[in-house]
């Protein structure tokens, strides 16, 4: 990279759960870090007290830990620029507002909210522009003096340039926003509290960020902050330099809407719960805008900070498919090592996720079945219903399966299961051949012969395979469930 080394900053606000859409602003920044070398500034906008909450705070950085976004600077690891919560550089902000304020780039207005409604009516009747008409861009001492005689108080406004604001985005290649479409804009409210507008673009030229990447939601505030940015450094706040903005594009969700935060689909909490390996998730939400190539779908962390460019990103709206996220992260959970899945399926075998007592969760069962699992699951919290029948004192009750599987006939059948299995050796293969055998006595293959045996065992018509679990759950146990169906269908 020219021009010295890559800043690039996350800058949430704390409120509420963190969604996918954050997260896949987070991974693009960090990606565009590490490709190169750069620094990633974690900064915390929590500028707004009625609504940022320090257990949202909480659920970031945990969010961000989880997911192995790691930040050079910011929470907890600090740097030159400390401190990188906003609330705590309110001073920052007063004195740039003041400066801004004292060299002309910025005036008071005195206007209510009543008065600007109106004023905003009265343009759009007539059909003009309906923002800020300027009002107060030119007040002289006597009306100032008048204004503040009635006891109002002012907000202190940013003076756009007359002229137009054009840059180049790294997404959507060049863009120019007219002195009509972008109106002089409020920093500072009337009570003294500095506004998004302001405290963003100061912060970011204060911590040297070279390029801002953000959602396309954000896209309207860029010439303004262009224009700011200007401003600032025509008053020697930070080094005179102006990121390069690249906007991601929208992520949409059902119906053609763009996915909201409100949307369960977007909360990470979720996909957390559900047992999605960071790797799966962040491997789709890394195609929410941006690909490997053409033909990889299926890629780590590594190779894609390798191959990231954010002039690959695709400006048009990204489509959010859970089905998709989910193949992904299935196809995650198949490349671990057998090791590593069996260590990453615990938390959800012992509870409270689990529905067995946890006095009842046998670790060598666990070990010796889990690779039998690991090509069956979508995401880990799916281990459950499938090792139940390891752990619970008898199968679960699912009627479904059972009238699936217990066909007339199935009676006759499981007694000479049951004969052929009490006698054989306690390996699969065995197993196996004794159910074979049992099924070619009733005249039955083997897909037919092993449902009412399955169902007796483990209470369900699918699962894992089902030699290498009788084998597993052990003779005795095997046995004692045959029974007990038996028993069930002589009523
Ligand atoms: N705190 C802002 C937000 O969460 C950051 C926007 C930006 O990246 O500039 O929307
Ligand atoms: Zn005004």
């Amino acid at each position: 990279m020219a021009n010295g080394s890559v800043r690039v900053r996350f800058c949430p606000s704390p409120t509420g759960n963190p969604h996918v859409g954050l997260v896949r602003t987070a991974l693009f920044n960090w990606a565009f870090a590490r490709h190169h070398g750069g620094t990633l500034v974690f900064r915390i906008e929590d500028t707004d007290a009625a609504r940022d909450s320090e257990e949202s705070y909480e659920q970031l950085l945990d969010a961000m830990r989880w997911l192995g976004l790691d930040w050079d600077e910011g929470p907890e690891v600090g740097g030159p620029h400390a401190p990188y919560r906003q609330s705590q550089r309110m001073d920052r902000y007063q004195e740039v507002a003041a400066q801004l304020l004292e060299r002309g780039h910025a005036y008071k207005c005195y206007c209510t909210t009543e008065e600007l409604d109106a004023r905003r009516e009265a343009a759009r009747a007539a059909g003009k522009p309906s923002g800020y008409d300027g009002q107060c861009r030119e007040l002289t001492e006597e009306q100032v003096a008048a204004y503040e005689g009635e006891g109002r108080t002012p907000i202190v406004r940013f003076r756009m340039p007359d002229e137009p604001i054009t840059f180049t985005d790294l997404v959507r290649g060049e863009l120019t926003f007219t002195p009509e479409n972008v109106p002089d804009f409020g920093i500072v409210r009337a009570n003294g509290a500095p506004l998004y507008t302001l405290v963003n673009p100061v912060d970011d030229a204060l911590m040297e960020i070279t390029h801002v990447l953000r959602g396309e939601d954000l896209l309207s505030s860029t010439p303004r902050q262009i224009a700011l940015y200007r401003a600032l450094a025509e008053i020697g706040v930070g080094n005179g330099s102006i990121p390069q903005f690249g906007h991601l594009p929208y992520v949409m969700g059902e119906g053609n809407k763009k996915l909201s935060k409100r949307d369960p689909q977007s909360s990470l909490n979720l996909y957390r719960e559900r047992g999605f390996l960071r790797e799966g998730l962040l491997n789709y939400l890394s195609l929410l805008g941006w690909s490997l190539s053409a033909d990889q779908d299926i890629f780590t962390m590594d190779e894609m900070v390798a191959a990231f460019d954010i002039k690959d990103v695709n400006a048009n709206p990204a489509r959010f498919d859970l089905k998709k996220c989910e193949a992904i992260n299935a196809d995650h959970i198949r490349r671990l090592d057998v090791k590593a899945f069996t260590e990453a399926c615990e938390p959800w075998l012992r509870a409270p996720h689990a529905n067995w007592l946890p006095e009842s969760f046998d670790q060598a069962a666990w070990e010796a079945i889990a690779p039998h699992a690991q090509t069956r699951l979508t995401v880990l919290s799916d281990i459950t219903a499938n090792v139940d029948f390891l752990f619970l004192d008898e199968p679960v009750e699912d009627e479904a399966s059972w009238q699936k599987a217990m066909k007339e006939g199935s009676d006759a059948l499981l007694r000479t299961a049951r004969e052929k299995l009490a006698a054989c050796d306690w390996t699969a293969e065995a197993l196996k051949a004794a159910v074979v055998a049992a099924g070619e006595e009733h005249g039955l293959k083997l897909g037919k012969a092993q449902a009412p045996v399955r169902v007796a065992v483990t209470g369900r018509t699918v699962g894992l395979p089902l030699f290498e679990s009788l084998e597993v759950l052990g003779r005795e146990r095997t046995l004692a469930r045959v029974d007990a169906a038996l028993a069930k269908l002589a009523g």
